[in-house]
């Protein structure tokens, strides 16, 4: 999109807006009725000006002069308050359902964008900053309804007016009207650099409010941290700044449009100077009446010129913000090729040669990976932090493509599973656990399992070791758990995630350090009803603590992106490598710490 030529810029204004407008075809018939509404309203505005003549011509003939057939002095009050109603008929009809058609155009952005949010890659969310995220949602799209209700309105509205009043002009004299008419290019010209910049500000206003959003957001998520480490200063500063460039923006932007609307009126002015000049030179033969009733439709046209060249900056407004909008929209979604569904599968996961980098970065965060899991067998990975444990077990419900390398999960790729089958397959805890601003049952029935018994999640409850702590609460299952679980403690929160994992009761359990906030007493608990559902089922632990996968079928030791070691507990022991030096300096510190 380049902005150098006035071209390019309005097409590609207009590529947009016609986008736009494709959302408005669903509610075409409200839209043309709003159109007939501006256009009864706007027929209406040369009606004035065309009495005056009847009614200064009236003036000098006297008043049992014929209107309409009815004699003047009745004649011409009925005819104003029908003229009123006739106005406000169209006015109803245009601005009702021009709204309900901007109003629902705006919904169905908003719901559009929200939902394109919910297939958008991991990479994508990974990448962009929320608070621009969710300004985008609150804000740009009421910026676009600027665009669509006020400046269609104006547009319609004082568009019809200025297209009526000139066809009246014209019709009452063609030649005085084409001189006014000359201005057009010019106004043409002014509204189009105007325009330019209100787009460019637009576009900087929407930054600027995306950045107040964020700022809000980390502060307020993150306030215990902001208050334990005095960030209060910092997040004001930030705050403060990121305010302050709205305003100033947003004054920029109206401080261009204030030096444009009295300029557009010295153009209209001018110009109506020089016919009013031609109209007292030139008098010809026209009656007083005529050129009362000229100049007064004359008069009539600075208003709407100015109306409608204000609403460019409103447009601009909507049209940036389209822009965004539909940027977000065309992003390709989470790819899904797959067509392979299964109704259970038996968990055998095979990796093979599997390597992988973060899309957009070029470290190799994995390489190489290569083993086997049978059914019902249990794994454990364990290696220092950072060393790509989690982005293993985030590829295998595909979070992210990886090129290189192969998955099978029943001895077919991941790829080739539907998305939302593969994923069916799979109970995964992660590592920072996520709830939901509701109650502890529809937390541990989340999503497909929203259906779930009232036993179900009872016994996935007690199985997780979470019936002790939930049946103190003042409401048990049905308390409110508050954001993301800040009502709960650390291990409350993971024995609940851990609940709906067990819930889900899938074939391949992925458990992301899901025990690490518990203490040595509910850890054991957790082991041994995970040892109970872990029967039939393929568990991928992660974990830190080395005390808790020792029973696993086989361990893997990665390090720096590669298994360095496999084997069971009492093997990798024997052969004195990485994972006895591990095991041992963890031995070490729990004998000196207890
Ligand atoms: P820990 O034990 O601390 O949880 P881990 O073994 O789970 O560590 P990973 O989370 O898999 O480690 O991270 C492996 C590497 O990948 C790290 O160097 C990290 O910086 C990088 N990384 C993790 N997530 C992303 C991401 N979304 N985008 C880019 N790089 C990432
Ligand atoms: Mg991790």
């Amino acid at each position: 999109m380049s902005e150098q030529q006035p071209e390019s810029f309005i097409r590609s204004s207009a590529r947009i807006y016609l986008r736009l407008l494709g959302y408005v075809k669903t509610y075409w018939v409200a839209f043309a009725i709003s159109i007939l509404g501006f256009t009864i309203f706007a027929s209406s505005q040369p009606a004035m000006a065309w009495m005056l003549k009847y009614f200064v011509d009236g003036l000098t003939e006297g008043s049992d002069a014929l209107f309409f057939g009815i004699p003047l002095l009745w004649g011409f009050p009925l005819f104003i308050i029908a003229v009123a109603f006739y106005q406000g008929v169209g006015s109803y009809l245009g601005n009702y359902f021009l709204a309900k058609v901007s109003l629902s155009v705006v919904h169905d952005l908003r719901t559009n964008l929200f939902n394109n949010l919910l297939t958008l890659p991991n990479r994508y969310l990974d990448n962009h900053n929320s608070g621009h995220l969710v300004s985008r949602i609150t804000f740009n799209t009421t910026m676009v309804t600027g665009a669509a209700t006020d400046a269609i309105k104006v547009v319609f509205r004082e568009g019809m007016t200025v297209i009526f009043l000139f066809g009246y002009l014209l019709w009452m004299n063609w030649k005085l009207t084409l001189v006014l008419m000359a201005i057009l290019p010019v106004i043409g010209l002014m509204v189009t650099s105007a325009s330019k910049k209100f787009r460019k500000q637009s576009k900087k206003i929407q930054t600027a409010m995306g950045d107040v959003t964020h700022v809000s957001s980390e502060t307020i998520t993150g306030y215990r941290v902001v208050r334990s480490f005095g960030g209060e200063e910092y997040e004001r500063e930030r705050f403060n700044t990121a305010s302050e460039a709205n305003r100033d923006r947003g004054l920029k932007m109206t401080r261009t449009g204030a030096v444009f609307t009295p300029s557009l009126q010295l153009v209209t002015y001018s110009a109506m100077a020089v016919v009013m000049f031609l109209v007292l030179f030139l008098r010809g033969d026209a009656t007083a009446g005529d050129l009362v009733s000229y100049i007064t439709a004359a008069g009539l046209l600075p208003k709407p010129i100015r109306q409608l060249s204000e609403v460019s900056a409103n447009i601009q407004k909507g049209i940036a913000a389209a822009e965004n909008i539909f940027e977000q929209l065309d992003e390709e979604p989470e790819v899904d090729h797959g067509t392979v569904e299964r109704e259970r599968v038996e968990g055998r996961v095979e990796v093979r040669n599997l390597s992988f980098s973060y899309p957009g970065t070029d470290k190799q965060v994995l390489e190489d990976i290569n083993f086997t899991v049978e059914p019902g067998q249990m794994v454990a990975l364990v290696g220092r932090s950072g060393s790509g444990k989690s982005t293993l077990a985030s590829l295998i419900p595909r979070f992210y493509h990886h090129a290189a390398g192969k998955i099978l999960i029943d001895g077919v790729d991941v790829e080739d599973y539907r998305l939302r089958n593969l994923r069916k397959h799979i109970a995964l805890v992660t590592q920072h656990v996520t709830l939901f601003n509701d109650s502890i049952a529809r937390n541990i029935a989340y999503g497909d399992l929203a259906d779930a018994p009232r036993e179900a999640i009872e016994a996935a409850a007690e199985a997780a070791y979470a019936s002790e702590f939930i049946g103190k609460l003042p409401k048990g299952l049905d308390t409110l758990v508050g954001e993301n679980g800040v009502l709960l403690s650390g291990g409350q929160r993971q024995r609940l995630a851990i609940a709906r994992a067990l819930l889900k009761d899938a074939p391949i359990l992925i458990l992301d350090e899901a025990t690490s906030a518990l203490d040595t007493e509910s850890e054991r608990h957790i082991q041994a009803a995970l040892d109970r559902v872990m029967q039939g089922r393929t568990t991928l632990v992660i974990a830190h603590r080395l005390s808790t996968i020792e029973k696993a079928d086989v361990i893997m030791v990665m390090d720096q992106g590669r298994i360095v070691e496999q084997g069971s507990h009492a093997e990798l022991l024997a052969r004195n490598g990485y994972y006895a030096r591990l095991h041992s300096m963890q031995f070490q510190d729990e004998t000196t710490s207890a």
